[in-house]
């Protein structure tokens, strides 16, 4: 395992996108404070990193601010686009819980004018529900234009009213299953803490995948190293092993972090994931379930 070279990509991260209130929000990359996308290109090309995503965040509803937005989002990618696949954000209901029209027809121009490839949707920061029929046009939309949609939907560490955990119930997302046979989604974060709910929806649904972003980061209480390990365990068994892949979740504008996040990361899939799969008797990743996990997997989802 040690041995295989891939070219790694970072398949989650809001690099670039960084908190702004929700009514001055950037939107090119002349406003990120010594942007120079050669840089940072030149430093994951050492560290094997080909490809990574990036995707604003929209939380107006209950935080009043964004990260990123959808105009930068597109300019970023505008700026390298053989390497960067970058999303759209939006939040399906407005601040007064009417069907927000304008966000649905900023996500469509988004995509067909400036080639965003994604939409990320965050039902518990914005106080919804993913099966909610109010948000259903955004699945129709995403649908028609063959795109994929990623949720945050699992528990977030910090204050609980940020991210109630009833609006995360991972069943939620089956009705979409359902409703959607061919809607392309992420659930991010393994859908922790209801990974075997997920991993049984997608042992059904062939175009769901999951990210293990967040398993691994410097800060405690955050770090899980034998859940991941576990967690991967339990993908094999359930036969969906080939739709789970790595991203950061890096988010902000400094690149040094970034780099420092990714080369802490992928040292430790490289190096200690195999030991702690087998302290908890399961065999290791193989050499291509590793380059499924780091690269192939989610350029699967992102066609
Ligand atoms: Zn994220």
């Amino acid at each position: 395992m040690g041995g295989v070279t891939v070219d790694i990509v970072d398949g989650h991260s809001h690099a670039y996108q960084t908190f702004a209130p929700s009514d001055r929000l950037k939107s090119t990359v002349g406003e990120i404070e010594g942007y120079d996308i050669g840089d940072l290109l030149a430093r994951l090309d050492k560290i094997g990193v080909s490809r990574f995503q990036t995707m604003p965040q929209e939380m107006t509803r209950v935080q009043g601010q964004w990260l990123g937005s959808n105009k930068l989002s597109a300019d970023i990618q505008r700026s390298a686009p053989g390497r960067i696949v970058a999303f759209a954000a939006a939040e399906p209901l407005d601040r007064a819980s009417a069907f927000n029209r304008a966000r649905l027809l900023e996500v469509e121009r988004a995509v067909r004018e400036d080639g965003l490839r994604g939409l990320l949707l965050t039902p518990p920061y914005g106080h919804y529900y993913s099966n909610d029929k109010r948000v259903y046009p955004f699945y129709e939309l995403a649908v028609d234009l063959g795109i994929p949609i990623y949720f945050h939907h699992s528990h977030m560490f910090g204050s609980s009213r940020q991210c109630p955990l009833k609006y995360a119930r991972i069943w939620l997302l089956d009705d979409l299953t359902i409703d959607f046979p061919d809607l392309r989604f992420n659930v991010e974060h393994m859908g922790y803490p209801w990974t075997e709910v997920l991993l049984s929806i997608m042992a059904r649904s062939p175009y769901v995948y999951t990210d293990i972003a967040m398993f691994v980061g410097q800060e405690p209480a955050m770090s899980r190293p034998l859940l991941l390990a576990r967690n991967l365990g339990m993908a094999r068994e359930y036969g969906v092993l080939d739709r789970v892949f790595y991203g950061s979740d890096y988010v902000g504008e400094n690149v040094d972090e970034y780099v420092n996040l990714l080369g802490t990361e992928l040292g430790h899939i490289r190096s200690r994931l195999g030991h702690d799969m087998e302290r908890l008797g399961y065999p290791p990743l193989t050499d291509s379930e590793l380059e499924g996990l780091l690269a192939a997997n989610v350029q699967r989802l992102w066609r």
